[in-house]
């Protein structure tokens, strides 16, 4: 694997482009083009390689003038239309419609950028230049705006005497946003370090304030910031650039330079620190002590001082990076508080880097203490230095994560983007943040010449810094409905204020927005997308390279697949037949033994084994439905993933902590289980739509049942009564635990998956040859438990100003000949149907459908939904919806593309290995993905009407619903509702 060969050469003019630079990055096989438009000053920034995934974006600089969310707005609203493409919502018929293996579009506090990724050339070149013309020529209708962003309606549409209120997208998805502790916790820290600047708004926009946008300023936004001469374009994979430049000098064409100020202005440095108090909202019945939040805040170095923002990441690795993390371990052996704040680290985003560190589950008494323990701590570090094996260990991990190929949610090609904009956004070197590996051998070189690098950089950027910000966040039970009140008020002086007349003129346009959003597009303009056709599309499956083996008797797959360096490894351990009342504690046994001392060690001296030896060791649980739904798996998975010359040490690691294990030290157990608390109580609210899922989910399968035990509320209301009775019950744990590990790690329980080079799983095969040895007994394995499942139809109480709906209902496994059809059908109804009717009307940032073959269930979900009534309204009406209302033969051919287009999403190495095991699992071959795959393709409108009558038909009576919402929300949805759902605490 090489560097592809440079195309073009420094200088070199082409369809009016000049080369600035051309550059090889070997350690990610990158050939990088550097190009400036001549015309316009567009900047270009294409990294060849021999990637088939292909990533095109447009970014902008945006800095926000207020805190209107105008940046964010603006996001959502290019992307409904323009002139060429004339239809009420691009974005959406992109995303159902292509073989896009990513879409979306990002408002950062000083950026705007819209991504687009895909593996065919002429899907790619489709998708980019629909995504250009919207970014450079949209249409900014009124109604986009009035959707969008905000507009008035009445509770009642109905009713002018009813309750005058707020809507919009944005408007609800910030209402979300500003119910999260995380997020707010992060925007008052940044508004308040940054005051001077743009990064004292919010881009996103704060709800208090997105309803002073006016239309006017909206499209003058635009105007002022999205030329050619303001646009970053960046460009990973594997077409060549001259193929880009042509493109690109096409969709410039008839632009001209254009004056823009767009510069982002420093922050002035303090002379002094200073402190912000805020609040955040918990639920009426959660008590308020102990939940505050303390963090210490610094403005560090400009972004493009790359060699600084390098020193940092690393010292910010040492500090509290690990549980070896000397900062780290001060700060949560004090007792100050329950564990460390989850926004704690570098902040890179911005002009000027930040770090952040601090307590959560603490109070505000004592902030003082907790700050001026950060300090002393730093102080102490900058005398004595940092241990040696630490800094390695970080050293390592930087290397491991460089060098790592990691395709999750995002393509390689944005995570290489994000480095790149770091620097570039600032006029800086966008090359530095890729090309580190070289930085770093320099910063080793300093190192080993000056041993107090690391102390220096602690001392000037830490010690030395007055630019500090301490900032203290408390929980408030009064929170909620004081914003509530409050709106209400305003809400009512406002309708007090306006005549019989306006407010019938507010009825109308609502009215008016409503007869727009319901309108279907004209064929003709739907007819101007670029689109491929289903015989352009690939009949086959990827097939991940797998042998069937097995170590010291313990089955084993082996895939041989290119991984750069690393070796992955998987340990899956066969759970099913453990008794009900152990099956809770499987995830808590997991996060405490990866997590604390094994083989004589003590915590803190394995966790720097970890980060020296391994890329990180993680446990997880999963369970499903066999092929033909009539068993279910139920496994706990080890990962370990270790460069190759570290395999063996990695393997006796994982060995030491499933043979040798030492649970016996309590305020460490103590810390873990406060931090795994607080971790999934914080995921709530930003996830309430999952958790609903869970909730309502749990009553149709074993495998959705223990979805909702190990990752849900259930898990949520275990974990919070041990952290809150944990010197009661600790030695009623410490033996469930005891017996889990004693019947969960034999031999005769595991499943080897390895995933590496030939060179990696050699090394891997012996090692794990051993670690098997190590592992005693055959352990017989019971008959899987089967736990009692009940309906559920209730509301729970969370603290959030906008509600999450799920509707679940019983489905077939992935061999039943329906499952094709459910799946077009979910794909179906979460871009039209639900799209439609939850967010276009409904004003929520999401409605969507998914039919899970692996837990058989099929979900109709609500995402930061100002509607509680409505939505089950919607999700009633939708088995009528597509029985009544049949698909047209070209609107099926788009969600078949678009289906296809998911299923081939590409999967990073380590991924692809894991894949193939929960096929395994499950029984799922290649044949039976190849006829899965075929069914799809051949779908008519006729079966898919057929099979969805079917399954409605005798899946109705399975429904079963949660809703995650606030106490009012739910109390007025139950006036309404019939039956009511039965209203319950979170914990
Ligand atoms: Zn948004």
């Amino acid at each position: 694997m090489e560097c592809p060969v440079p195309m073009l050469a420094a200088g070199d003019k082409l369809h009016g482009f000049q080369v600035l630079r051309v550059e090889q990055i070997p350690e990610i096989r990158i050939t990088a083009y550097e190009i400036e438009h001549d015309k316009t000053g567009a900047k270009v920034l294409h990294l060849h390689c021999d990637d088939r995934e292909n990533l095109y974006s447009i970014g902008f600089r945006t800095p926000a003038p207020d805190s209107t969310g105008v940046p964010h707005i603006l996001e959502h609203s290019v992307l409904a239309g323009s002139e060429r493409y004339p239809l009420k919502d691009v974005f959406n018929e992109l995303m159902r419609g292509t073989l896009q293996t990513f879409i979306n579009a990002f408002t950062y506090p000083d950026k705007t950028i819209y991504p687009v990724a895909s593996q065919v050339w002429a899907d790619f070149f489709n998708l980019a230049r629909v995504y250009t013309d919207l970014a450079l020529r949209p249409r900014l209708l009124k109604e986009t705006f009035l959707q969008e962003g905000h507009h008035l309606e009445f509770s009642n549409p109905e009713d002018t005497g009813s309750e005058l209120t707020i809507s919009g997208i944005v408007y609800n998805e910030m209402k979300g946003a500003y119910s999260s502790p995380e997020s707010l916790m992060y925007k008052t820290i940044q508004e308040h370090l940054y005051p001077d600047t743009t990064y004292s708004f919010d881009s996103g926009g704060n709800p208090g304030n997105i309803p002073l946008l006016t239309y006017e300023q909206f499209k003058a936004f635009h105007r002022a910031y999205y030329s050619p001469t303001n646009a970053r374009f960046f460009l990973y994979g594997d077409i060549p650039p001259a193929d880009h430049l042509a493109f690109l000098a096409e969709m410039l064409a008839g632009f001209d330079r254009a004056a823009v100020d767009s510069t982002i202005r420093s922050q002035a440095r303090w002379q002094q620190p200073s402190s912000i108090r805020s609040t955040y909202p918990i639920g009426n019945e959660d008590k308020p002590a102990g939940k505050t939040v303390v963090n210490t805040a610094w403005m560090m170095a400009e972004n493009t001082d790359y060699e600084t923002a390098l020193l940092l990441q690393i010292t910010s690795g040492m500090l509290v990076g690990s549980a070896a993390g000397p900062l780290r371990k001060a700060l949560i052996d004090s007792g100050l508080g329950e564990d460390l704040s989850p926004i704690t680290g570098v902040e890179n985003d911005l002009k000027q880097i930040a770090f952040v560190v601090g307590l959560r589950g603490t109070d505000p008494e004592k902030a003082q203490r907790i700050e001026e323990l950060t300090i002393d701590t730093l102080t102490n570090i900058s005398k004595s230095g940092f241990d040696r094996e630490l800094i390695e260990g970080t050293l390592h991990q930087v290397e491991f994560h460089g060098k790592e190929i990691v395709r999750s949610a995002y393509p390689y090609g944005i995570v290489l983007m994000g480095r790149a904009y770091h620097t570039w956004l600032y006029d800086g070197d966008p090359l530095e943040g890729l090309n580190f590996t070289r930085l770093i051998e320099e910063i080793r070189k300093k190192w080993e010449v000056g041993p107090e690098l690391f102390q220096e950089i602690v001392r000037k950027w830490f010690l030395d810094n007055p630019h500090r910000l301490l900032s203290v966040m408390e929980p408030s039970q009064t929170y909620q409905a004081e914003q509530e009140e409050a709106f209400k008020k305003k809400m009512a002086q406002l309708k007090s204020s306006l005549s019989a007349k306006e407010l019938e003129k507010i009825q109308q346009d609502a009215y008016t927005l409503k007869k727009y959003q319901a309108e279907p597009d004209l064929p003709e303009a739907a007819a101007r997308l670029p689109k491929l056709s289903i015989s352009d599309i690939s009949r086959e499956i990827e097939i991940i390279p797998t042998v069937k083996s097995a170590i010291e008797n313990a089955p084993a797959m082996m895939h041989d697949i290119f991984t750069n360096g690393i070796a992955y490894l998987d340990l899956a351990f066969d759970v099913s037949d453990l008794p009900e009342d152990l099956q809770p504690y499987l995830p808590l046994l997991g996060k405490l033994i990866t997590n604390m001392g094994a083989a004589g060690l003590d915590y803190e001296e394995m966790a720097k084994r970890i980060v020296l030896k391994t890329g990180g060791i993680s446990c997880l649980l999963s369970s499903g439905l066999s092929v033909d739904g009539k068993k279910n798996w139920q496994r706990m998975i080890f990962r370990i993933k270790a460069l190759h010359r570290n395999v063996k040490d990695a393997i006796n690691i994982i060995a030491d902590i499933l043979t040798s294990a030492d649970m016996s030290n309590e305020s460490r157990m103590r810390e873990l289980i406060a931090e795994k608390r607080n971790d999934l109580q914080a995921a709530v609210v930003p996830s309430g739509h999952v958790f609903a899922r869970r909730s309502a989910g749990s009553a149709l399968s074993v495998p959705a049942y223990r979805d909702e035990q190990w990752h849900g509320r259930t898990q949520l209301k275990i974990v919070n009564r041990i952290a809150d009775q944990f010197n009661e019950i600790r030695g009623d744990l410490l033996s469930k635990l005891t017996v889990l590990q004693n019947r969960v790690f034999k031999r005769g329980r595991l499943y080897i998956n390895l995933t590496a080079d030939s060179e990696g799983i050699s090394l891997l095969s012996e090692s794990t040859a051993e670690l098997v040895r190590r592992l005693s007994g055959d352990g017989d394995i019971g008959s899987p438990g089967t736990p009692a499942l009940s309906p559920i139809h209730a509301g729970i109480v969370i603290p959030a100003q906008v509600s999450y709906v799920a509707k679940a209902l019983s489905a077939p496994a992935y061999a039943d000949p329906l499952s094709p059809s459910l799946h077009v059908l979910a794909r179906q109804l979460s871009t039209g149907y639900l799209y439609k009717h939850i967010r276009v009307q409904g004003g929520a940032y999401g409605g969507m459908s998914q039919y899970d073959m692996m837990s058989g269930t099929f979900a109709l979900l609500s995402y930061r939904d100002p509607n509680i009534v409505n939505t089950l309204n919607v999700y009633r009406d939708a088995a009528d919806f597509v029985s009544r209302n049949k698909i047209s033969r070209e609107d099926l051919e788009k969600t078949i593309i678009g289906t296809i287009g998911s299923l081939d999403k590409p999967m990073d190495p380590s991924s692809r290995g894991y894949i193939a095991m929960i096929r395994d699992f499950t029984g799922i071959t290649d044949d039976d993905r190849l006829k899965f795959r075929n069914n799809i393709l051949g779908m008519t409108p006729e079966i898919l009407l057929e099979d969805a009558f079917r399954y409605f038909t005798s899946a109705a009576d399975s429904a079963v619903v949660a809703v995650y919402a606030s106490q009012d929300s739910l109390e007025k949805a139950n006036k309404l509702l019939e039956p009511k759902l039965a209203v319950e605490t979170l914990t």
